[in-house]
C-alpha cells in the first residue's frame, strides 16, 4: 500500500493473491489492508492538503503533464500488466492505457482554466467574488473492469483542482493500481497527497472512507447495489457524492439504417472487454425488416471472435473476472434459452485448449428475446448479444426507456430528423449516433436514475472535486 509517501505492508502483515484469470495462475500478491490502514491513509491525506491546495494551478498542471508522459513512456509495460492482471486483449488494454492517459493531459489543461467570478450586487456600494476551491480530502474506489483508466478519471481532476486523495482500487485488480500510483509519484506527487490502501475485503475500508470525518468527498465507480450503499453512507455524513454505478443499454436499428453495418458496429462494441462495461449494449433493438440481415451479419461476426487468453496474437475476447460471473451469463442464458430464446451463436462455457484452467463463456447470440427473460431486465456483464425484434418505430423509445438504469444508449439510423428525436428522448446519460464509442476524456460521461450521480471527463469532472466560495464585499 502507499500511504504518506512510503508503500507499506497492512498493519497486520496479512495479504492477499492476485491471479490471472485466462490461465488462474498466482501472479502477485498485495497487502490486505483493513480500516486502521484506511484511517492511517486518511490521516496522511488530511496533513497533506494544506500545502497541496495551495499550491498554483500552474504547478499542478505541470505534474500532471509529467505523469501524463511517464504514463505514455510506460504505455507497453502497463498495457501487458493489465492483460495479465485483468484479462482484456493486448490491444484493447493498449486502448485504455491511451485513454487513462488522456485524462491526466485533459485535467492538466483544465487546471490551468480554474477561475471564479465577479458577481453583480443590488447595492452599488457593493461587490461580489466568487471562487472555487478544493472540496478536501476525496475518497476514491474503483472496479477491475477498466483498471487504469477508472483510477485516472478520479485521480486527475482530484489533483488538478487541489483535493488531496485515499483510493481503494478492486481487489482483482490491485497490481495496476500501483503501477498507476508510481507514475504519479514518479511524475512529482509530493507525500501524502495520493495513498493507496488494497483489501481482499472492502467493506471495512469503504466504512472509514464514508464515516470519516476528514472525508469530505466520496468517488466512486461500480454496481449499482454497492454504490447506493456507500453514497447512503457518504450522505448520512454529507459527504460530496459522485457514483457511475451500471447499464442497461439499449441498441436501436430503426429500418432506415443498414443492417449489416448496425451489426458491425454492434458486434465491435458488445464484445469490448468481453462484454464486462457499463456503457456495453444489453437489449439490441431490432426493426423487423432489418432482423434476418442484421442477426445474420451479428452471428458472422461473433462466430468469427477468438477467445482466449488477451496475450495471444489474434484473440478478440479475454475472460470473465471471475467464476461466479461466468455462471451469471451462464444462468442468464439458459434462463432466456428456456423461454424461448434462439442461440445461433455460443451458448456455452469455453473449456477446450486449458481454457478451463481460466474464466471463459463463448460469444454468444440470443435472438427472440423477450421482456420476461432476465436478461432482458439485468446487467448481463458478459459476452451476450440480446436481439429483440420491434415493430412499430413510435414505440421503440417508450421500450428502450423502460429500464431503471441510465447510463448508455446507442441509435442507427439514416435520418437526421429520427436521430436528433432519439437523442432528445432517450433517459440515458451517453447516446452514440451511428457510433459505437461516445466516450472521450473531453467530454462528460455519467448516467442517469440508477446509473448514478455526477459526471467524470469534459469540463463537469473538474467541478465534482470544487467547492464555491463567495465574498460580499462592501465599498463603504
Ligand atoms: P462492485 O460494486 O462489486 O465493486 C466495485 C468496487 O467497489 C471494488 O473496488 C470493490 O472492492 C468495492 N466494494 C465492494 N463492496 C464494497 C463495500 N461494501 N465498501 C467499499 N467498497 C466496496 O462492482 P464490480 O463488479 O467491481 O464492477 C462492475 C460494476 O461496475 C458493473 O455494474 C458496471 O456497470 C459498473 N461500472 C460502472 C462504470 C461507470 O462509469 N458507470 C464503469 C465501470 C464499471
Amino acid at each position: 500500500m502507499f500511504i504518506a509517501g512510503e508503500w507499506i505492508e497492512a498493519r497486520s502483515g496479512a495479504t492477499f493473491e492476485v491471479t490471472n484469470p485466462a490461465t488462474g495462475e498466482v501472479i502477485g500478491h498485495m497487502p490486505d489492508g483493513g480500516a486502521d490502514d484506511a484511517r492511517d491513509a486518511v490521516a496522511a491525506a488530511d496533513d497533506a492538503f494544506a500545502p497541496w491546495s495551495t499550491t498554483t494551478a500552474f504547478h499542478r498542471a505541470d505534474v500532471l503533464m509529467k505523469a501524463w508522459e511517464l504514463m505514455n513512456e510506460r504505455a507497453e509495460e502497463l498495457a501487458r500488466l493489465m492483460t495479465t492482471e485483468q484479462g482484456k486483449p493486448l490491444k484493447a488494454a493498449r486502448f485504455e492505457v491511451g485513454y487513462a492517459a488522456d485524462f491526466i493531459r485533459w485535467f492538466a489543461e483544465e487546471a490551468r482554466r480554474l477561475s471564479g467570478q465577479w458577481l453583480p450586487s443590488g447595492r452599488p456600494d457593493q461587490r461580489f467574488l466568487s471562487v472555487r476551491q478544493p472540496v478536501g480530502v476525496v475518497a476514491a474506489v474503483t472496479p477491475w473492469n477498466y483498471p487504469i483508466s477508472m483510477l485516472t478519471r478520479k485521480m486527475a481532476p482530484a489533483l488538478a483542482a487541489g483535493c488531496t486523495m485515499v483510493l481503494k482500487p478492486a481487489e482483482a485488480t490491485p497490481l495496476c493500481a500501483k503501477t498507476v500510483y508510481e507514475v504519479f509519484t514518479d511524475a512529482g506527487v509530493p507525500p501524502g497527497v495520493i495513498n493507496l490502501v488494497t483489501a481482499n475485503d472492502p467493506a471495512p475500508i469503504g466504512e472509514v472512507f464514508t464515516t470519516d470525518p476528514r472525508v469530505r468527498k466520496l468517488t466512486f465507480t461500480g454496481s449499482t447495489a454497492v454504490g447506493r450503499k456507500l453514497a447512503a453512507a457518504a450522505g448520512a455524513s454529507l459527504q460530496r457524492v459522485s457514483v457511475e454505478l451500471g447499464g442497461h443499454a439499449p441498441f436501436i436499428v430503426y429500418p432506415d439504417a443498414d443492417p449489416e453495418n448496425a451489426a458491425k458496429g454492434a458486434a465491435a462494441l458488445k464484445f469490448l472487454n468481453s462484454g464486462q462495461a457499463c456503457i456495453s449494449p444489453n437489449r439490441l433493438y431490432v426493426h423487423r425488416d432489418a432482423a434476418d440481415a442484421f442477426v445474420n451479419m451479428l452471428t458472422k461476426r461473433v462466430a468469427g471472435l477468438v477467445a482466449g487468453n488477451g496475450m495471444d496474437e489474434g484473440v478478440g475476447v479475454g475472460p470473465l473476472v471471475n467464476d461466479a460471473a461466468v455462471d451469471k451469463v451462464a444462468a442468464q442464458v439458459e434462463d432466456a434459452r428456456s423461454k424461448g430464446a434462439g442461440v445461433p451463436v455460443g451458448g456455452h462455457r469455453l473449456t477446450e485448449n486449458s481454457l478451463d484452467k481460466g474464466f471463459f463463456y463463448a460469444p454468444t447470440v440470443l435472438t427472440e428475446v423477450t421482456p420476461e427473460m432476465t436478461v432482458y431486465r439485468e446487467e448481463t456483464f458478459g459476452p451476450v448479444a440480446p436481439v429483440v425484434v420491434y415493430d412499430d418505430v413510435n414505440e421503440v423509445i417508450e421500450l428502450a426507456n423502460d429500464t431503471h438504469y441510465g447510463l448508455a444508449a446507442y441509435v442507427y439510423t439514416d435520418s437526421m430528423k429520427t436521430a436528433i428525436g432519439a437523442f432528445e428522448a432517450l433517459r440515458f446519460g451517453i447516446i452514440g449516433i451511428n457510433d459505437v464509442n461516445p466516450t472521450s476524456a473531453t467530454v462528460p460521461f455519467g448516467g442517469m436514475k440508477d446509473s448514478g450521480l455526477g459526471r467524470e471527463g469534459g469540463h463537469e469532472g473538474l467541478d465534482e472535486y470544487l467547492e464555491t466560495k463567495v465574498a460580499g464585499i462592501s465599498l463603504r
